[in-house]
């Protein structure tokens, strides 16, 4: 089966939404998700979205992210991000984004190495809200056509140029061409046995780039976070246990019951010294207990995180939780300059899966949400000036059919392969080898 639309936008999170939000009405738009529509990073967000509080506040800001990036930032990235933030979060609020607030001002909270308040969210279900108010007025355009289900598989490339994408939607293989093409698959989570992210996400975008030879960066920076919830799985998405639990005095214990490590350090400290308890025992976990604090004050604090553990059999007012480090974010990914152009004409990458440089090392707590909506605006308002240069090329091709779970189990063995060639301390044990 063959099918023309101007843009293909492939991903329903953040960045595929908010691009498609900002496409110029004219254009005709597919937007696709692998699994159903909300089965996405973006859903899962739950500290919130960071932003400059004022003007004031911008170079404090950029200072901020290059500092937790260890400066190996791209700092016109940085400041395009810092500049462009406060007009983005008023289009959320336009866009109805229930932000808590406090009257007529945005409630701003601090995280971890931001010198202000500066984070917007909505109760500890940020990510959630947002992504039904952007679906919700993406629902409403006229021009936007969305397909779940509908797997890219594999890109349309003659030269270095991108005339669409090859999908797989059940047992039908679809060869959709496109003016351009947007990649907004998000992170790589699924391809590591233990992590936050959605199983779906396994980094598909930078398949296609090793196939196509398009230019990646970073791909060695993966951020893990120390506590995700242990369930009996051996294998699986974890339920993050946020940073707050230690930051209210949560404490970490071995197997003995003994505390091991400073559970304030930073994350990557924590999580080596998680790795090694673990290494000592006989059990996959150690445990994170915050029961010695009021019952009252655990459930209205954690409201989530309670109710998550209640329901596989933990009471987390009287036992300890179980946790384990787990893959966290990718700051690298496909390159990007910061109107998304990727190194291959007519393709753009936004969000997750694109490294547009702002995180350098270690990204900035929050600063992924506000990268997908800066850098997806910017992607749109691109192909908005370039469209009507841009001829729509049917090549005619022909491919046999692609079977989903052939072209999953030899990405996640290939990008496996990149990052351990890049990052050797990544050990085999860490990824999902079935
Ligand atoms: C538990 C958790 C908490 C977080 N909390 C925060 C936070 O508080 N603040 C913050 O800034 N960041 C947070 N993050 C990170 C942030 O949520 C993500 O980086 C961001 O949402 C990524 O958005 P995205 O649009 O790039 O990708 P996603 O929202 O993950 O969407 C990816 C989309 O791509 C689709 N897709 C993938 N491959 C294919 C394919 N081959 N064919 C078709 N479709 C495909 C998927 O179906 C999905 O629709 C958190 C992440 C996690 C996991």
């Amino acid at each position: 089966m063959e099918l023309n639309v101007d843009i293909l936008i492939v991903g329903s999170g953040v960045a595929g939404l908010y691009c498609a939000l900002n496409l110029d009405k004219k254009l005709n738009v597919l937007l696709i998700s692998k699994g159903e529509l909300s089965e996405n990073n973006t859903y899962l967000a739950q500290g919130g979205i960071a932003t400059a509080r004022n003007v004031e506040d911008i170079p404090f800001y950029i200072e901020d992210t290059l500092k937790a990036g260890q400066y190996e930032n791209d700092r016109k990235a940085v400041e395009c991000l810092a500049e462009e933030s406060i007009d983005n979060i008023n289009k959320l609020v336009e866009l109805q984004v229930p932000f808590d607030s406090n009257g007529d001002e945005l409630s701003y909270t601090k995280e971890g190495a931001h010198c202000n308040n500066r984070i917007v969210h909505v109760k500890d279900k940020t990510g959630q809200y947002l992504w039904e108010s952007l679906m919700n007025h993406v629902k409403k355009l006229d021009n936007v056509k969305l397909m779940e289900y509908t797997c890219l598989v594999d890109l349309i490339v003659k030269g270095n140029t991108c005339y669409g994408g090859i999908l797989r939607k059940g047992d039908e293989q679809i060869n959709l061409y496109a003016k351009s093409v947007v990649l907004a698959t998000g992170g790589i989570g699924g391809i590591f046995r233990d992590s936050t992210n959605q199983r779906i996400l396994t980094g598909d975008s930078l398949a296609f780039a090793f196939k196509y030879h398009i230019e990646v960066m970073n791909l060695e920076y993966i951020q893990f976070h120390p506590t995700g919830l242990y369930d009996n799985n051996y294998y699986g998405k974890r339920f993050l246990i946020s940073e707050a639990v230690r930051g209210e005095g949560g404490k970490l214990l071995n197997q003995k019951g003994e505390r091991f490590v400073d559970e304030l350090l930073p994350r990557d400290v924590v999580t080596k010294a998680i790795r090694e308890e673990i290494s000592k025992s006989n059990i996959p976990y150690v445990f994170l207990d915050i029961s010695f604090l009021p019952r009252e004050f655990i459930i209205g604090r954690f409201p989530m995180i309670y109710e998550k553990c209640a329901q596989i059999g933990i009471d987390i007012t009287k036992d300890p939780m179980l946790v384990i480090p787990s893959q966290h974010y990718h700051m690298g990914g496909i390159k990007v300059d910061i109107d998304s152009k990727t190194s291959m004409k007519q393709l753009y990458a936004v969000g997750e899966t694109s490294c547009t440089g702002i995180h350098g090392k270690n990204r900035l707590a929050s600063n992924s949400l506000l990268e997908g909506l800066v850098f997806s605006k910017r992607c749109a308002q691109s192909i908005n000036q370039n469209y009507k240069d841009i001829e729509l090329v049917t090549i005619p091709i022909t491919v046999d059919k692609i079977d989903i779970r052939y072209f999953q189990h030899e990405n996640k063995q290939l990008l496996k392969k990149e990052i351990q060639r890049r990052s050797p301390d990544l050990h085999d044990e860490l990824f999902d080898n079935r």
